[in-house]
């Protein structure tokens, strides 16, 4: 029987449910560190099936837990799964998976936002190049939201040098965002790289635009533009900026397009080019400094008691 039919006819043993795993291990979920599990295999089929055809894939999941969503991913016929767990307590059960299909499963105990590998985790010869079709390589996972939102930056980032995970071509990533713990509707979204930018400045300046822009997001867009310049030129700056990239300064952030942000970057980036201190200034250490100026003027220090 030819491989690739194997592989599409594979389906995991009978094994107990995850609700039995959770119970034989002791997996009670962590409220502090925002675990909560997914159950029901007819939900973690439904995002697994977001990621598209997985036959004969090779899948990274990041926070698998007790292993919902990793027997639905078997399930679609992979050829293996990475499996990145940063808590102990779920490691045994994870095995108890790998143990029921060999040679498909590999584990990783750690912190996802550390883990620096993934640029060499799959095989060499899955490697495309960034303009042909994505790789047969997908990222899947179910995370708090505390730790999806800086890894999505960090995988944008990433993305941008086309390195870690991306080193392999334009790799597909499919992620569910809770807004709440213990909230039943998950938001499953399907990624793939675009071959080009939609803005084509670094990654870490539109990052800063961005990241500023929506830093009052219920404000008007003009009042949180002023906060990427200096006090001093704050409100002259900030109505250059928006006249020249054609911003309404009354929009709010969520009003704002992909076309408002990229000529809001471009036109940074040239103020940027001809002012160089720009680009560093940053609104957060301006206040610190002001507030340590301010609390210098009104406490001792241990230096003036001593
Ligand atoms: N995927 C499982 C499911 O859907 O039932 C568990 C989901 S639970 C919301 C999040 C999982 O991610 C937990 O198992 C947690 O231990 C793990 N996790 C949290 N932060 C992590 C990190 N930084 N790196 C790796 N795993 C992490």
């Amino acid at each position: 029987m030819a491989a690739s039919r194997q592989a599409a006819m594979f389906r995991l043993p009978p094994l107990p449910t995850i609700g039995e795993i959770i119970k034989l291990f002791k997996l009670r979920a962590e409220k502090q560190l925002s675990q909560n599990f997914l159950l029901d295999l007819r939900l973690t089929d439904k995002i697994v099936r977001k990621a598209g055809s997985l036959k004969d894939a090779h899948v990274c999941e990041v926070g698998p837990g007790p292993g919902g969503i990793t027997r639905s991913i078997l399930n679609a016929g992979v050829a293996e799964v990475l499996l990145i767990e940063k808590d102990q307590r779920f490691i045994p059960g994870l095995q108890m998976l790998s143990d029921a299909a060999p040679g498909k499963v590999r584990i990783v105990h750690g912190d996802i936002l550390t883990y620096n590998k993934l640029g060499k985790a799959f095989p060499e010869q899955l490697m495309k190049n960034w303009e042909d079709d994505p790789p047969d390589i997908h990222i899947i996972g179910n995370l708090p939201f505390s730790v999806s939102t800086p890894l999505i930056i960090k995988w944008l980032e990433n993305i941008s040098k086309r390195d870690g995970p991306f080193r392999y071509g334009r790799t597909q990533m499919t992620l569910t965002f809770q807004k709440e713990v213990g909230e039943v509707d998950v938001t499953v979204v399907h990624f793939t790289p675009l071959v080009q930018p939609k803005i084509e400045q670094p990654f870490k300046l539109v990052e800063k635009v961005v990241r500023t822009v929506f830093q009052f997001r219920r404000k008007y867009c003009h009042q949180s533009v002023r906060v990427l310049f200096p006090e001093a030129e704050r409100l002259e700056k900030a109505e250059q900026l928006l006249k020249l990239a054609d911003v309404d300064p009354t929009l709010r952030p969520t009003q704002l397009s992909m076309f408002h942000f990229k000529s809001l970057c471009d036109v940074y980036r040239k103020m940027c080019d001809e002012d160089p201190k720009l680009f560093t200034y940053n609104y957060r250490d301006e206040l610190t400094e002001k507030r340590n100026r301010k609390r210098s003027r009104f406490c001792k220090t241990n230096d003036d008691v001593i």
